[in-house]
């Protein structure tokens, strides 16, 4: 099949440059890109191959998760119990007992859900361990991915992969050269060593260069906070970002996640720099991380800052909805600073899909529906109560969808997702199957909590 025509869709949310939203809309695709958008009317000499009748359909462009690791959690999902703190430490232990076919399996559930939801490319920061077997599963559930290796070169008390200084830089150019743009380019890898304060100012800066040279990315986990400032100013003389900038580790194809507690001049360096970020809104709610406080969404979007949201872990934000994501982001600023200006709905709908793709070095081609650009679009399905009544499709999706009413996903100009259904995994096989593996691994770990405060009897 070389053409598609998404048929007189209800709305067509565009993104494109001038933010049209097009009533009975119609899109044209031949060879995975959009070739016209316009009027149901204008296109309707215009046959394809295959024509989807988009009468009851919103339509979207695809969302990009900026943050999403992706790897042992479906299998463990639920375990820790809401006062844990932070469950690093069992995170990365469990994740490195896994085995290959077990991450290939918890792998696919993660696609599975992700892409039903209206991921269409996801970065995940380094949490995969088998590569070569989780490229089945990209390939398989025709996903985007932005993937790399985790390095780290200094002691930490987190279990994550560390080496020496050298071989952690010469394992992320062999992964970057190994995998990127594979699957048609739907593969792009990525320098990821961990954090500023996992790694040395060499690796990281080395795997700057990397990127640079490669013209692919670096994503780091990133946090300031009056703790962390004065520490960094003692040692360094500067605020945390203002030590990436100093070690070389910011610019315009850098990813930093989470970004909580940064200060104005730390905001004023992301933005001189073209540094692009990725915030988590749903695990800074759950991790009662203080968005009120240290969140500073609001000012980065003013400094025109790239900001592509994430759902970081099936075991932290939990849910793989980037339309829940966008809620929680719409709504928390305005709760936690008394403010109803705050992250309007548009600005959700752009940092899932415009914004987003720009930050993962994606915005020429993707995050908007305009002649040219690849075939990446959601069809939400509003013949369900939650889209009733429907005149402002932006704030219907925001403030009363999720991703359960995506009925059909389009990427690169292939339907993944199809009334409902995809067809890459057997489901009900795979969902015992991660079931097991859960116990299985609990038991090898040693690490289960109790499974419930209430009896389970
Ligand atoms: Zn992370």
């Amino acid at each position: 099949m070389t053409t598609l025509k998404i048929d007189n869709a209800r709305f067509l949310i565009t993104v494109d440059e001038g933010r049209r939203i097009i009533q009975g809309g119609s899109i044209l695709i031949d060879g995975g890109r959009i070739t016209r958008v316009g009027k149901a009317s204008e296109l309707a000499a215009v046959g394809a191959d295959r024509v989807i009748d988009a009468r009851h359909m919103v339509v979207t462009p695809g969302f990009f998760n900026g943050h999403m690791h992706i790897s042992y959690a479906h299998a463990v999902r639920g375990i820790f119990p809401d006062d844990q703190g932070s469950p690093l430490n069992h995170v990365f232990a469990l994740q490195a007992a896994m085995t290959e076919e077990e991450e290939h399996a918890t792998t696919l559930i993660g696609l599975l859900e992700l892409v039903k939801n209206g991921t269409v490319c996801f970065l995940d920061p380094g949490s995969t361990k088998f590569p070569d077997a989780c490229l089945q599963a990209y390939q398989d559930a025709g996903i985007r991915v932005v993937t790399g290796e985790c390095v780290i070169d200094r002691d930490s008390p987190l279990a994550l992969p560390r080496y020496p200084t050298q071989e952690a830089i010469t394992r992320t150019a062999a992964f970057v050269k190994k995998w990127d743009g594979r699957l048609d380019g739907r593969v792009r890898a990525w320098a990821m060593p961990f954090s500023a304060e996992t790694c040395t100012p060499e690796l990281i800066a080395a795997s700057k260069r990397i990127a640079d040279e490669a013209g692919t990315g670096l994503t780091l986990h990133h946090n300031s906070g009056a703790s962390a400032r004065k520490d960094y100013q003692a040692k360094h003389g500067t605020t945390p970002t203002g030590y990436l900038e100093k070690i070389g580790a910011l610019g315009s194809n850098v990813v930093l996640a989470h970004v909580l507690g940064i200060g104005d001049d730390e905001i004023e360096c992301i933005a001189r720099t073209g540094t692009a970020v990725a915030m988590c809104p749903s695990t800074a709610a759950k991790g009662a991380r203080g968005v009120g406080e240290h969140g500073r969404m609001p000012e980065l979007l003013a400094k025109k800052v790239r900001i592509a949201l994430g759902c970081d872990s099936p075991n932290n934000s939990n849910y793989l909805d980037l339309v829940r994501a966008m809620n929680m982001a719409a709504v928390q600023y305005k709760d936690a600073r008394q403010d109803i200006r705050l992250i309007p709905a548009e600005s959700a709908v752009e940092m899932a899909t415009r914004l987003g793709a720009a930050a993962l070095g994606q915005g020429a081609d993707l995050g908007a529906i305009e002649p040219g650009k690849k075939a990446d679009l959601l069809l939400f399905d509003t013949q369900r109560p939650e889209w009733q009544a429907l005149f402002n499709p932006i704030n219907n999706l925001v403030y009363n969808a999720d991703g359960r009413s995506i009925h059909t996903v389009v990427i690169d100009g292939r339907v993944v997702v199809d009334a409902y259904k995809q067809s890459f995994v057997d489901e009900a096989r795979l969902f015992a199957k991660v079931q097991e593996i859960g116990e299985s691994l609990q038991a090898r770990t040693g690490i289960t909590f109790p499974r419930s405060r209430w009896p389970i009897v």
